[in-house]
């Protein structure tokens, strides 16, 4: 990354929300394609992608980055869909790391691709990485993460570590009666290894059958503190130095990895929520339980000279700051229904 631009450095911290919450930390989805169409997140068969020219190109995603910038937001994520999927991924690395006042660029990834594009992507200045593998079970995985192969995972994963995208983080979505039997032994990973093991709780988005699993499932789907400590023993809460970070973390004494429990259905963290997300196709999407979203791509293809186009882009993003909701509905059976997981990039 290179050094910070001195008029970044004297400006104030992100733009704060109606709620009084700082929001500086943009999740940019670069695709809705994926390559494996998990049961939760995306159908199997023609799912309903937005057309090539509609997607953002790297220059558009890059000028986003810019006007983030500028308005004071520091963290940046690439998701999608699957990043990796998309040709130019190590261009749009390389041009979002060279913008100065990025503090930080993660990637969430299935690391199927990782092998070949995990040094590519750390040379490009990506520094993290969260990898999703919801199973150790060669046999298992492949009906939740269709179309999923584990050592190809574990091959991604180790790439990323020999890349040095660490530390290196795993995103396991808990599904009552496919994966909720393995908490343990996922939790397990963390005894020998310094990775994080995430459990996160199934949502419900989306109007097909992927939203139909999560309702389904969702229900006393909690992964508890509790159920990991019947096998793992006493847990140790681990102090965070992130006031945002939505995890619940803990460690078996002396373990060199984190456990981590996300529970955004049963336990909301809205009030420490710092995120925007950009969607594929150029809208600022304010709630990952909500249909609310701003269109910016209309200002980005606009003949406007640049400078007008990106005071444009920037009001739009504070705009959409002003907007941002806080708590969700599901109780009374109000979900995302407008997108689903991979059109929105979790
Ligand atoms: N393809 C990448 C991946 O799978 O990590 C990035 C995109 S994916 C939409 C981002 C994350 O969303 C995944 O890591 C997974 O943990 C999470 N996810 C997807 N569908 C979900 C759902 N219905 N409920 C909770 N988490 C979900
Ligand atoms: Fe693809 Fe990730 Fe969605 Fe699974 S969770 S279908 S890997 S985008």
């Amino acid at each position: 990354m290179t050094s910070p631009r001195p008029d970044v450095e004297r400006r104030t911290a992100g733009p704060v929300d109606s709620f009084g919450r700082t929001i500086d930390y943009l999740r940019i989805s670069v695709t809705d394609r994926c390559n494996l169409r998990c049961v939760y997140c995306m159908p199997l068969s023609a799912p309903d992608l937005a057309e090539h020219e509609g997607i953002l190109t790297a220059t558009e995603i890059e000028s986003v980055v810019r006007s983030a910038v500028d308005v004071g937001f520091r963290k940046f994520r690439l998701t999608g869909g699957e990043p990796t999927v998309r040709r130019d991924i190590v261009d749009i690395c390389q041009r979002i790391s060279a913008i100065s006042g990025v503090d930080d660029l993660a990637m969430t990834t299935n690391a199927v691709r990782m092998p070949e594009l995990a040094q590519p992507l750390a040379d490009a200045g990506l520094r993290r990485v969260n990898v999703h593998v919801d199973s150790l079970s060669a046999l298992a995985l492949p009906r939740i993460m269709r179309r999923g192969d584990l050592n190809r995972i574990l091959a991604g994963i180790a790439a990323c570590e020999a890349a040095g995208l660490t530390p290196i983080k795993l995103n396991v979505v808990v599904v009552k009666g496919m994966n909720d039997e393995e908490v343990a032994d996922l939790a397990a990973l963390t005894l020998e290894r310094p990775w994080h093991v995430r459990f996160i709780e199934l949502m419900p988005l989306g109007s097909s059958e992927e939203a139909r699993i999560s309702v389904v499932r969702y229900v006393s789907n909690v992964v508890t503190r509790e159920r990991i400590e019947e096998r793992l023993g006493a847990l140790e809460p681990v102090a965070t130095t992130n006031a945002s970070d939505e995890s619940q973390n803990l460690r078996v004494p002396g373990a060199p990895g984190v456990i981590g429990l996300i529970s955004p259905v049963s336990r909301p963290y809205c009030g420490s929520c710092n995120r925007m997300r950009l969607t594929a196709d150029g809208r600022f999407h304010l709630c990952l339980l909500r249909d609310d979203d701003l269109d910016v791509r209309a200002a980005l293809r606009s003949e406007a000279p640049a400078t007008e186009r990106d005071q444009r882009v920037r009001e739009i993003l504070l705009r959409a700051v002003t907007g941002k909701p806080t708590g969700h509905r599901l109780e009374a059976g109000l979900h995302t229904r407008g997108r689903r997981m991979h059109q929105i990039g979790g």
